[in-house]
């Protein structure tokens, strides 16, 4: 890339080749927009990273799971990682392979366990004794016998949104650490279990390594425990949870931040004697910052205490401002002279809550395009149709081409599986 995926030119947003403007007038609003070739750098600074060692990339697809989003990463040869049995569907229909493919999450139905072992998915990564069960039984009326995972809680903070902090004691997440010894011997002991490795994953939106290497510190140890019950742990899963820049946030470099794990996985190994094969499972920090999403303002509302700059995006198309009041930089497509004053942008949802930015600087009037950048990660998956709102188009643009990733959703579709009373 000569100049970055979103960039200005005479005052004008573009992404890739084509004006945010002219996205916005062609596709409507509210609408998603991809840069292929940002998807494509963040996937080669993980791949780069990793090349020559025995380390494989798997996308977190609850981060982004439109499927041409996926395609781009399958194209790349990119592993997956998956929460649910629709988002092996997903994976499969992006031309990713289940055998590519874990299968994270605190739930799994004996459903989504048995079209996950008959796809042939590479690993569950498993939390608990009574989900071992599920798994055992599922595997055995199959005649199968499924490569397991477990999922430790290292107990240590990653310093980031209580919300998405996964790795503390106190979260629903992964087997206690002081039971993860007796949980793997356990799990060796069933018969339709196969045990391959080991996984954590501390949260989201970490901007520091530390937390990382205190998360593989105390895996290591385990790692070492458990081998030494008798117990081969083949590969060591370090989760995702790397963080992005929205405002001035200083996350580590992707390729730094790989090569510091890496290096110190494999300093205990040289140390051991052992070689495993480390997983990574990025989301945000592959797509974060490969969208934004594209609003129109329907209204400028002073008021004695706030001025509000009512848009057509809402709560219900990125819920994370309302969700964890997270900042998105907000900026207008086409730059305008004058006045900027200090706006809430705010959705036509009915609730307070539906705000998507607060005390922003801005020089707009009625009808302007704004861009809210960074709406890559967790932005489309979490929509929803909360007011009957119909839920964004999704475009994904590669060079000068824009292909349309997702049609708008229509009112029809919304209605179309309810029901009327009886006579
Ligand atoms: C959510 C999740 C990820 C991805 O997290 P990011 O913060 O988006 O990188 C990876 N692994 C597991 C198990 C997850 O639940």
């Amino acid at each position: 890339m000569t100049q970055p995926a979103f960039h200005r030119d005479n005052g004008t947003l573009f992404v890739e080749g084509v004006s945010a403007a002219d996205l916005a007038a062609q596709y409507g609003t509210p609408l998603y927009v991809y840069s292929r070739a940002a998807l494509t750098a963040a996937w080669h600074a993980y791949a780069d990273a990793c090349a020559g060692r025995r380390a494989t990339v798997h996308v977190a697809v609850k981060a982004n799971s439109n499927l041409a989003v996926l395609n781009v990463f399958a194209r790349e040869g990119a592993g997956f990682d998956i929460v649910s049995g629709g988002e092996l569907a997903r994976v499969l229909a992006a031309g990713g392979k289940a055998a590519n493919t874990v299968f994270s999450g605190v739930g799994k139905h004996p459903d989504e366990m048995r079209m996950a072992l008959e796809a042939g998915v590479k690993c569950f990564n498993v939390e608990s004794i009574p989900e071992l069960d599920r798994l055992n039984a599922v595997a055995g009326e199959l005649g199968k016998k499924a490569p397991v995972s477990l999922r430790v809680n290292p107990d240590v903070d990653a310093k980031t949104h209580p919300y998405i902090s996964t790795g503390l004691k106190s979260n629903k997440f992964g087997v206690a650490f002081d039971e993860a010894r007796a949980t793997y011997r356990a799990a060796a002991a069933m018969p339709h279990l196969h045990v391959v490795g080991i996984d954590c994953h501390i949260g989201s939106q970490i901007t520091e390594v530390a937390p990382y290497l205190d998360a593989v510190d105390k895996v290591l140890e385990l790692v070492d425990q458990i081998e030494s019950d008798g117990v081969q742990i083949h590969h060591i899963d370090v989760g995702g949870g790397l963080g992005i820049r929205y405002d001035d946030e200083t996350p580590p470099d992707i390729g730094e931040f790989v090569r510091t794990v890496l290096d110190r996985i494999e300093a205990h190994g040289a140390k051991t004697g052992k070689t495993r094969e480390v997983y990574f499972e990025p989301g945000r920090s592959l797509v974060g910052n490969a969208g934004i999403l594209l609003t129109t303002v329907e209204f400028l509302k002073p008021g004695a205490e706030k001025n509000f700059a009512i848009v057509d995006a809402a709560m219900n198309d990125l819920a994370r401002p309302a969700m964890y009041e997270a900042y998105h930089a907000i900026e207008p497509v086409t730059e305008r002279a004058g006045a900027a004053p200090t706006y809430d942008i705010v959705g036509p949802v009915c609730e307070s809550g539906d705000w998507l930015g607060r005390e922003r600087s801005l020089a707009i009037e009625a009808g302007d395009v704004l861009a809210i950048r960074s709406a890559g990660a967790y932005g489309f998956v979490m929509s929803s149709n909360y007011n009957t709102r119909p839920r964004a188009a999704e475009v994904m643009v590669d060079g000068t081409r824009v292909h349309v990733a997702r049609e708008r959703e229509t009112v029809q579709q919304l209605l179309a599986g309810e029901h009327l009373l009886p006579d």
